[in-house]
This record gives C-alpha cells, sequence and structure tokens, in this order.
C-alpha cells in the first residue's frame, strides 16, 4: 500500500496491489473487503447496536449518531482490477463484495490493483482521531481490509463492534505524512536514516531529506493485519529484549506520562521473556508500545493502549495487549467466532506473567471464578460457543470471553493435571501458530499431551451453559472403614479431588475421573500427590469411595480443595468433623 495523510482534512488516500493465493480446495467467484471506517456513521450497524443492545458500553452508545459529515469515518474502494479486469464491486455499509472478472482455482494465484479514499472518523472505538488523552491518529481498522475464506467459507463479518479476523501476508506499506509527526506502525522501518524520529539508525547517520512530509516505509512478514499511529508530541525509546525482539515505546513527552513509561520497559521485557519461556517464542524482531485508542487494543507487532495510568495499571494493560500477540497474533483464531480463545488465553497467560512481575500468594486466576460466578447468578449467563457480535449483553461476552476463557484453562489442569496443562499449552503453540486453530484443535492437542479424552469437556463446556455442583451426600463409618457418598447436584461434568485431612495433621487427596475420560490424569503431572480412585460412571448421581478410618482420626472431607473448578455452590463442599461425631448424612 501507499498511503497519503492530509492532517488538514483527515482525508486519506492510497493505492494498493494484493497477491492473493486460494490456499483452499475452493474455486473462488467472489472475494470480501472489511470497509471498518464506515461503522463510524449514523445510522451503521455498530451505530445501532451500541444504542439498542440492553446494556451500551459507554465509548461507543450514542456517539456515532451523533457524529457530523466531517466527523464522521470513510473508506471507499474507487475502483478494483483483477490482473487488468475491472471488476464489480458492491459495497454494504462495512462490506465490499467484489465479484471476480476471472475466477480463482485452488492453489492459484491472483493480483488486485485498487485506490481507496477515506476520511479518519474523531475517535469513537479504537481507531479515530484526537483520542482521550489527545493522541492525533490511531490508525486501526483503517484500510480494505481482506476478509478470511477457510474451512467454513467466508467470514466478511460487518463491524458491529467485537473483534477480527484476518488472512496471514507480507505488508508493505509506505506512508506520506507531514515530517513533524512521530510514526510507530506495524512491521520493521526501512531507512530509519532517513527518518530520525528516535528509531535506532545503527552505525548510519541521520540523513533526512528537508521536505515537508516523510516518506515511511515498513515491511511486516506473515501478520494478518497492519496498524499505526502518528503524533507530533511522541516520545519514543526502545529496549532490548535478551534474545527476543527490540520492544519501542511511544507516548507524549509530558512529565506525567514521563513518570510512569519510563518504569515500563524493564517490566515488558521479564514479561517477553516468561512467554518466550512458558508460552512459545515471540517470532517478529520487533514490538512497539504506542498511547492511543480508547483501552487497551492488541494489532501485529504494537499495541495501542491509552497512557494515562498508575504504573501497576500500566503494566497491567501492557502485559495483556502484549500477551495477545501469542493468541490474537500467532495462533490468531477466529475472535469473531471464538473470542474465549483469544481473550481467555491471553487472560490466562497474562495473569501467569503478572504473578511472576508481582508474586502474590493468591491463585492468580481467582478472578477469573469471580466473574464467571457472578455472571451466572445474574441470569445472563450464554453458551461461550455464542458468536462474538451475537451475545445478548455486552456483559456476558466480556465475562465469557475474559473470565470463563481464562477458567476454562485454568480449570483444565484439574482434569489432565497441572504439568500436562502447561506443557499442553507449549505443544498447542507449536502445532497450531499461523493456522486459526479451532477449538477441536486445542483439544486434540491436550488429548494427546494427556492421554485423556476430552470431549465431554469442549463439548459441555462450551456449547451449553450448565453449571458445576458436586456435594457430600454422606460420609458413614463401616467396618472401621468410612464410606464417603459424592453426589452430582449440577448438570455439569468434572472429575472430582477429595481431600481428607485428619486431626494428626497430615491428608490424603483422592481423584475420581470420569468415565468419560477413558484413562486420568498421571500422578507426575500433579505437585501434590493423589490416589487415583476408579472412574464414576458417569449416567450415576452418586458415588461411592471407602477411606481408611476411624472417623475419629477424620477432621474434615473437602471437594475441589484448591478451589480449582467452576463449582457453583461450594457451601456444601466441605464436611467437617467435631469430636465425638458419629458421621454425617444430608438432611
Ligand atoms: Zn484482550
Amino acid at each position: 500500500m501507499d498511503v497519503t495523510l492530509e492532517p488538514a482534512t483527515h482525508g486519506f488516500k492510497g493505492t494498493a496491489k494484493l497477491v492473493y493465493t486460494n490456499n483452499s480446495p475452493d474455486t473462488l467467484r467472489e472475494v470480501f473487503f472489511h470497509l471498518y471506517l464506515n461503522a463510524f456513521q449514523p445510522g451503521s450497524e455498530m451505530d445501532v447496536r451500541s444504542r439498542t443492545i440492553a446494556d451500551p458500553d459507554d465509548r461507543v452508545g450514542g456517539r456515532i449518531a451523533a457524529l457530523t459529515p466531517e466527523q464522521e469515518g470513510r473508506i471507499q474502494v474507487k475502483e478494483l482490477v483483477q490482473d487488468g479486469k475491472p471488476a464489480t464491486l458492491e459495497e454494504l455499509g462495512t462490506v465490499l463484495k467484489v465479484k471476480l472478472p476471472k475466477p480463482l482455482l485452488p492453489k492459484r494465484s491472483t493480483s488486485f490493483d485498487y485506490e481507496f479514499v477515506g476520511q479518519v472518523p474523531v475517535q469513537i472505538r479504537r481507531s479515530g482521531r484526537d483520542n482521550a488523552e489527545g493522541v492525533a491518529y490511531s490508525m486501526t481498522q483503517w484500510y480494505p481490509k481482506l476478509a478470511e475464506y477457510d474451512q467454513r467459507g467466508w467470514h466478511a463479518y460487518p463491524y458491529v463492534g467485537r473483534e477480527f479476523y484476518g488472512v496471514w501476508g507480507d505488508f508493505d506499506v509506505t506512508l506520506h505524512v507531514d515530517s513533524a509527526y512521530t510514526i510507530a506502525a506495524t512491521g520493521m522501518l526501512q531507512d530509519p536514516e532517513r527518518i530520525g524520529h528516535g528509531y535506532p539508525l545503527g552505525k548510519k547517520a541521520l540523513k533526512r531529506p528537508g521536505t515537508a512530509q516523510l516518506t515511511w516505509h515498513f515491511i511486516a512478514k506473515n501478520v494478518h493485519d497492519f496498524a499505526w499511529a502518528a503524533d507530533k508530541e511522541f516520545k519514543h525509546t526502545t529496549e532490548q529484549v535478551p534474545n527476543g525482539p527490540l520492544l519501542h515505546f511511544f507516548y507524549k513527552d509530558t512529565p506525567e506520562m514521563e513518570a510512569t513509561w519510563k518504569e515500563l520497559p524493564a517490566y515488558m521485557v521479564r514479561s517477553f521473556q516468561h512467554m518466550n519461556t512458558h508460552f512459545g517464542t515471540y517470532p517478529w524482531p520487533q514490538y512497539s508500545f504506542v498511547q492511543g485508542g480508547d483501552g487497551g487494543m492488541e494489532y501485529p507487532m504494537l499495541t495501542l493502549i491509552t497512557g494515562n495510568r498508575r504504573l501497576g495499571s500500566l503494566v497491567g494493560v501492557s502485559v495483556h495487549e502484549s500477551v495477545h500477540s501469542w493468541y490474537y497474533g500467532l495462533l490468531a483464531s477466529n475472535e469473531g467466532r471464538f473470542p474465549w480463545m483469544d481473550e481467555g488465553f491471553t487472560e490466562y497467560a497474562g495473569s501467569e506473567v503478572m504473578q511472576e512481575l508481582f508474586p502474590a500468594p493468591d491463585d492468580p486466576h481467582a478472578s477469573a471464578f469471580t466473574g464467571y460466578r457472578a455472571l451466572v447468578n445474574s441470569g445472563k449467563h450464554e453458551a461461550p460457543s455464542t458468536p462474538a457480535d451475537h451475545f445478548i449483553t455486552n456483559r456476558a461476552y466480556g465475562t465469557t470471553a475474559y473470565s470463563f476463557g481464562e477458567l476454562f484453562v485454568h480449570q483444565l489442569g484439574t482434569v489432565v493435571g497441572e504439568k500436562d496443562l502447561k506443557a499442553g499449552l507449549l505443544r498447542y503453540f507449536d502445532v497450531c501458530k499461523f493456522k486459526h486453530p479451532e477449538p477441536i484443535d486445542l483439544e486434540r492437542v491436550m488429548e494427546k499431551q494427556s492421554g485423556v479424552e476430552l470431549d465431554w469437556y469442549f463439548d459441555e463446556w462450551i456449547n451449553t451453559t450448565r453449571t458445576l455442583d458436586y456435594g457430600i451426600r454422606s460420609v458413614l463409618a463401616m467396618n472401621g472403614e468410612l464410606r464417603v457418598e459424592l453426589e452430582r447436584i449440577g448438570e455439569q461434568l468434572m472429575p472430582v479431588d477429595l481431600r481428607v485431612e485428619r486431626r494428626d495433621g497430615s491428608s490424603t487427596t483422592y481423584h475420581v475421573p470420569l468415565s468419560l475420560e477413558r484413562g486420568a490424569k498421571r500422578a507426575v503431572s500433579e505437585a501434590l500427590p493423589f490416589t487415583l480412585c476408579d472412574p464414576w460412571q458417569w449416567t450415576d448421581p452418586t458415588y461411592t469411595l471407602t477411606i481408611p478410618g476411624p472417623l475419629a482420626a477424620i477432621k474434615s472431607v473437602t471437594i475441589d480443595p484448591l478451589g480449582r473448578t467452576a463449582e457453583i455452590d461450594a457451601t456444601n463442599n466441605t464436611v467437617e468433623f467435631p469430636l465425638g461425631t458419629e458421621g454425617f448424612a444430608k438432611p
């Protein structure tokens, strides 16, 4: 792409040459492009949805309807030529349908040449000009972007509010912008000695032309989007991750920003090191933390975050958005279809990083359970398999994508074992990176890693709103032994961990697998040893196990002693035995 931005009018125009390879077994007679900026017009699908949803997002609700023609967003493809032949274009809101003059056969490539013109909207959501902190341009979802065609066909989603899915490619982007602006972008800046603006020059001397505009040339390989930001007051620093990427930091050059942003690089180096070791190696040569946007949003090799925060919040959002590089950036599951696979996994890994940066005695994933339980108790819980834009409330989307997603990963550790979970996540990264994995891909990897059959876990937890509740029905002495009867009260399935604590301070953990697992977690996969019991035939509402007595030696019996499952009612999980108790039976 070759693009010129006119700050006087906030307009931009560009030309593009796109070489597109059809890696599918299907003949394509049409292709689709996203025209995201058209969402920022009164009456758009995003406008209407943002006002009519039950719990509006106050960043958006009502603000699009109030935009004047000078403030709204626009993007239009002027004409598109396929291998020299003009194509027929049909624009519908934020989606462009291109009828190909020549069908694209499997394994063939074709080339699209087109011009586009656009107007940067006043910043409403993610992209736009003049954000709340005065950053001039947050250029995200800004160019005509090819939609993804995969085994489920086209994903020409209109831009309604939620997130994205994209086509892998190599981007070569030239930007012509007033030389007063400093630009941060996806990709590597070519010839930094002609630019300066804080970019490392290596051994070369700065030779910047004295022109009113500078020509910035960025190349990004194997990414599925291209974002940039520009401001006249950006301070630009860099920090090298040992054996990792060069980190860039762009923030408003003010004393308030300086106070926190100068602390950020050291934390982010440690964050990248933790991620590289525990979740897979970051493959690109750079990553940029850029003040801009309206909160935090991930893009390839770059994030836009609001910058006016206390240090803990600045580190937290920077960890979360950069960890997206692994799930949004590299694995790149369809965020429209499987939002929990991106946000949830990012929350899981991000919580592990935050525990490393700010060690605390509590389970770093505990808040995921709290959020999920509150949603269930609100009655607004929806199946996690619901497509992102189609959740009835923003709350259900948010809690399901972020909290349920994190809980789903963390809880899987109680099924397959903690060590196999960690090894499985690395294996998932290695097997599925650059492949847009779906739930089935994760299931297959985790089954191979653990030897446990996981159909029930993926089918029931993702596709239903059933909830988990096991309880203790009775603990009775019999011939010097104790019979513990467990019951499944909720409809959701899980294996059960049961801890028996004795008066002498010792304890034993029992693991009751489900018959559906065709196996169980391996003892070596857990830090705490456990005694493996016979499987719970899953159709049985109750299960009985026998443990050594006498009752007088037992202090308590507890289901899920580490609080690692989404038990919706924990009040029936523990039975205590004061001295002299004769046993326990549920009334
Ligand atoms: Zn996120």
